[in-house]
């Protein structure tokens, strides 16, 4: 999507400066997934219009794959702008009617081609807010290939990312979606909010015992600043998240982790190595402004983290 964040200058005039920017929660994983050495592609329609192209771009300049992401006439990208609000919380407004990316799966020669490519890869990750903005029979098509993805031998990685503005706050919709989902889920990353918000789940131990019949190999909760667990072959581990200085903005905190955790796994570390990777990529994120990190300030502290 399109970003559009408070610039430092505002606060000098009486116009709102903005600044202009690209990020999104799954663009956001690819982007770290990426950085941190692990051949990435991102599947996604856009319009062609200046700001699809300078996404396009983007991408490509990431060193992201664009095979999958499709460009057709007509309609423009999603929006969000963040706002500063009085309290000093960062609020979230979406325009994402425009999305060309709501029809992802609908179209029946597009999507035949992009199952084709998607079959190719060893793991295909997708979150919930792409769940929310397609239609029911999208949904059904995305179900159905990854049914079929995963008889072929591929891995499926799924964040429920739950946005009940995005479900028209429908919780019984979203319930069955996400629960279908995880049902054909290889390796599940959670975060224990999403989990509360969406089913009202009190404790850890109710949120792993909900999914159990659901075999997820790899189920990972993420916490915020508490340890994060990891429950894998019936076993429960939990591994603690160092305290970071100078947090400044949590946005896409849970997008890398992610992105941090999944790269180490593919490249062969242990789950507890995968959940240390995902921590140190989160910890550069939250002490940055906005999701997407400028590639000098992130190298420079992911290789000192590395060291
Ligand atoms: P989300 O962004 O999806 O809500 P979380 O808030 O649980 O996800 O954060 C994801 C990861 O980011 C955590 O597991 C942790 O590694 C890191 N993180 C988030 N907030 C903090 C914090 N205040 N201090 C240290 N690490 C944090």
């Amino acid at each position: 999507m399109v970003e559009l964040a408070p610039h430092p200058t505002t606060e000098e005039s009486d116009k709102e400066i903005m600044a202009l920017g690209f990020a999104g929660d799954t663009f956001n994983t690819a982007v770290y997934m990426a950085r941190t050495g692990v051949q990435t592609d991102y599947v996604t329609l856009l319009g062609d219009d200046p700001y699809s192209e300078k996404i396009f771009d983007l991408a490509n300049k990431e060193h992201i794959g664009t095979d999958m992401m499709e460009r057709m006439p007509g309609r423009q990208p999603g929006m969000y702008l963040i706002r500063n609000a009085p309290d000093g919380e960062r609020e979230f407004y979406y325009w994402r009617k425009e999305a060309r990316a709501r029809e992802l799966f609908a179209d029946k020669a597009h999507t035949e081609k992009l199952t084709q490519q998607l079959n190719k890869c060893d793991y295909v990750y997708l979150s919930g807010i792409t769940l929310a903005i397609i239609s029911d029979h999208s949904r059904f098509v995305l179900l159905r290939f990854l049914k079929e993805y995963r008889k072929q031998g591929g891995k499926v990685c799924f964040d429920i990312n739950y946005r009940p503005r995005l479900w028209d706050f429908d919780q019984d919709k979203a319930q069955y979606v996400m629960a279908e989902v995880m049902e054909n889920t290889d390796m599940a990353l959670l975060t224990l909010d999403d989990e509360e918000m969406l089913w009202g789940d009190g404790s850890i131990a109710a949120t792993i015992e909900r999914y159990e019949h659901c075999h997820i190999k790899e189920l990972v909760l993420k916490r915020g600043a508490d340890e994060v667990v990891i429950y894998t072959d019936g076993v429960k581990m939990s591994v603690p998240v160092a305290k970071v200085d100078g947090v400044v903005d949590t946005t896409g905190a849970g997008d890398s982790f992610n992105a941090g955790y999944m790269s180490a796994r593919v490249q062969g570390c242990s789950h507890e190595q995968a959940a240390l990777h995902g921590i140190h990529v989160a910890s550069i994120i939250i002490r940055n402004r906005g999701a997407i990190v400028k590639n000098r300030n992130f190298n420079e502290l992911y290789r000192g983290l590395k060291a």
